[in-house]
């Protein structure tokens, strides 16, 4: 008799009636809406249709972390990630998504105007691509060429922009671009802002043309690369940070802030390759009862018993740390070293615990046919975005050691 295949229950210090509603909300319009669409899409490398954006903003989703005045749910870091997690198991980049909203490209100065895009922000209707990334600037972001110069009421952006996921479908795209470089004594990072790009969805605007890189997995989103050649963003477009927790962005330069919502976006990376790790091990729990080998299902070798068992706690130890380290930030604490350690921790264990899937799916496995294979190229990407995993160790290994002086 086959055993069916039950997704894990939020067994966790900080289970609520609330958190158990949300997550259930999230799993059912995971399993009955995205992973249809990712079966489909995924092999067509197509960007998710405006109809599951729609599905998602109905649900609030967009402005989970978005204070309740400015429209949100007002909810934390951890229902964000748990959320998340639901998503990402079905298909990566819908769990990546939600990050484009949650008061994304709100920090401009004029207060009303900052309440009106948050509002926006929150009901997906203003959702946004990043684009930090250079081709000379990537671990090293404090190496961004693109330049900024003021012209009367505007500033004009020129240079290149590498890896902008969602720009051409975003309403908006936030450019990280130097005013000025860094005097003496400053951090290479002084003189890095970062500025809003208002754009219609579906066009570039003047001043940016764009071709999409030919990835082999994260797809439902386009990543595109970005040429900036004279392009005008009003004064008024320059942002004071670029994460949308209001109040500490003011005081504290745009790199600063983009180093605090790093934090946040490497929990929330930690909860999307825990979903893609957690698709697989489901996947391999269904398919080793079913196959059959030598006159028995393969799930009655032990050998393949225990990997899934390895995998299974595995993947139950990654999400009990992202809940651990998303609690944490929701209880102010800055955590850079433990957003970090899960960072490395859940993304690697994504990486081994897919590769085993594929490896117990045999031939099959190999082969477009099942969704092991998407779960394994999506989790390769997991170690690589958001800060390499060596990144993440250099964060961990200098809070631990003096920096060596060549780095
Ligand atoms: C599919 C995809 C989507 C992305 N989406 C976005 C996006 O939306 N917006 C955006 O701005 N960026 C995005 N990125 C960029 C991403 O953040 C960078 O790829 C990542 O930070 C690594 O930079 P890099 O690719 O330039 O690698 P590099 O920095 O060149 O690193 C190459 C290797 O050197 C190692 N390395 C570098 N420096 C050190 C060091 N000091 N110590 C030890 N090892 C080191 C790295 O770990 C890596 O193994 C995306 C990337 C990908 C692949």
């Amino acid at each position: 008799m086959i055993r069916e295949v039950h997704p894990p229950e939020l067994l966790s210090p900080w289970r609520t009636p609330e958190r158990v509603a949300l997550q259930e909300a999230a799993r059912t319009l995971a399993e009955q809406v995205v992973l249809p669409l990712a079966d489909e899409l995924d092999p067509q490398k197509a960007e998710m249709p405006r109809s599951l954006i729609e599905a998602l903003a109905a649900e609030g989703w967009f402005g989970i972390t978005v204070p309740v005045e400015h429209g949100g749910l007002g909810l934390g870091v951890f229902e964000y990630c748990l959320v998340s997690e639901e998503l990402a198991r079905a298909w990566l980049s819908v769990g990546s998504i939600l990050a484009r909203g949650q008061g994304l490209g709100t920090q401009v100065v004029d207060a009303d105007r900052r309440s009106e895009l948050m509002r926006r922000s929150a009901t997906g209707d203003w959702i946004g691509s990043i684009a930090l990334s250079e081709a000379t600037a990537g671990s090293d972001l404090a190496g961004v060429r693109t330049r900024a110069v003021r012209d009367g009421d505007d500033w004009v952006l020129t240079g290149s922009k590498r890896w902008a996921g969602n720009a051409l479908a975003a309403d908006f795209i936030e450019v990280l671009a130097r005013v000025r470089d860094p005097e003496q004594g400053e951090p290479r990072s002084a003189g890095l802002e970062p500025f809003l790009v208002v754009k219609e969805r579906g066009a570039f605007p003047q001043g940016v043309t764009g071709s999409a890189i030919d990835k082999i997995g994260y797809h439902g989103f386009l990543t595109w690369d970005l040429e900036l050649d004279g392009l005008r963003v009003p004064d008024a477009d320059r942002l004071t940070g670029l994460y949308g927790d209001e109040g500490a962005e003011a005081d504290a330069g745009g790199f600063a802030s983009v180093q605090r919502g790093l934090n946040i976006a490497r929990v929330h990376t930690a909860a999307r390759a825990v979903g893609v790790a957690r698709g697989a091990v489901e996947d391999c729990q269904r398919y080793l009862q079913e196959r059959e080998q030598f006159g028995h299902p393969i799930g009655d070798f032990q050998a393949l018993r225990f990997a899934l068992a390895d995998m299974a706690a595995e993947v139950a130890q990654a999400r009990a740390f992202w809940q651990q380290v998303a609690h944490l930030l929701d209880e102010g604490e800055p955590c850079e070293s433990e957003a970090a350690m899960v960072k490395l921790l859940a993304t690697e264990m994504a990486v081994r615990v897919t590769g085993q899937a594929m490896q117990l799916h045999g031939g099959n496995g190999y082969t477009s046919e099942r969704r092991v294979e998407r779960y394994w190229r999506d989790a390769r990407l997991t170690t690589i975005f958001e800060g390499t995993s060596e990144i993440q160790r250099r964060i961990i290994s200098d809070r631990m050691l003096p920096r060596p002086s060549a780095s």
